[in-house]
């Protein structure tokens, strides 16, 4: 049975990619970081989504010899000029933490109007493998509410409320599936899935 790596230890991302690889590639085994033997990885110091990605991408390949993939992502806010961005995981300081990252956020853009809190999140996936690399970009907009609201998802979900909904729920509140077919890392993997396919 054909296996791909993701350079990633989030059980909700390698999750995600299961369920895509399983729609789009059905048979194709994901196996994540804690399922190999530990190699140095990566500092992810470069200053954009793509670098980051093949930073990871790149020493996944090189450690496991797997057709091997990486995402880099963040939320780009309209009223910061696109910041957090490669910094949303750390905006607040280490250790990370999402609860701080999000107050952060809501205080920085309390005195920002309405029809200003656009933002969207990106996805940059890589992927590495003996033939070569690529990278696929996905997005997802909308903006930033005011307050926290829902329980599932991670990160900013609770203060995102995406375009591409009939209402006005937060990213947090839709279910899995929703989530994956709007979001900006669920249109990534899509894409690349279908390209896997050619590979494996
Ligand atoms: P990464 O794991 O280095 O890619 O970190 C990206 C950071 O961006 C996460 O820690 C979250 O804060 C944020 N982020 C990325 N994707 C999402 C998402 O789908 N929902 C909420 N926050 C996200």
């Amino acid at each position: 049975m054909p296996e791909v790596f993701l350079a990633s230890r989030n059980a909700k991302k390698l999750g995600e990619l299961e369920r895509i690889l399983a729609e789009v590639a059905p048979g194709v085994t994901v196996v994540g970081l804690d399922d190999v033997d530990a190699y140095p990885e990566p500092i992810e110091d470069e200053a954009t989504f793509v670098g980051n990605a093949l930073l990871k991408a790149r020493a996944g390949f090189a450690a496991t010899g797997l057709v091997s993939l990486a995402d880099d992502s963040g939320i780009c806010v309209d009223a910061l000029n696109g910041m957090p961005g490669v910094l949303s995981a750390r905006w607040s300081g280490k250790p990370k933490s999402d609860e701080r990252n999000n107050r952060l956020l809501l205080e920085q853009l309390e005195d920002v109007p309405d029809d200003r809190r656009g933002a969207h999140f990106v996805s940059v996936v890589a992927v590495c493998h003996a033939g070569g690399e690529f990278v696929v970009t996905g997005e997802m907009h909308g903006h930033v509410i005011r307050e926290l609201r829902g329980t599932d998802g991670f990160g900013y979900d609770v203060l995102f409320v995406p375009d591409d909904t009939d209402d006005d729920r937060t990213s947090a509140e839709l279910s899995k599936a929703e989530k994956d077919s709007i979001s900006h890392r669920g249109k990534a993997l899509r894409e690349v899935a279908s390209r896997l396919l050619e590979i494996l």
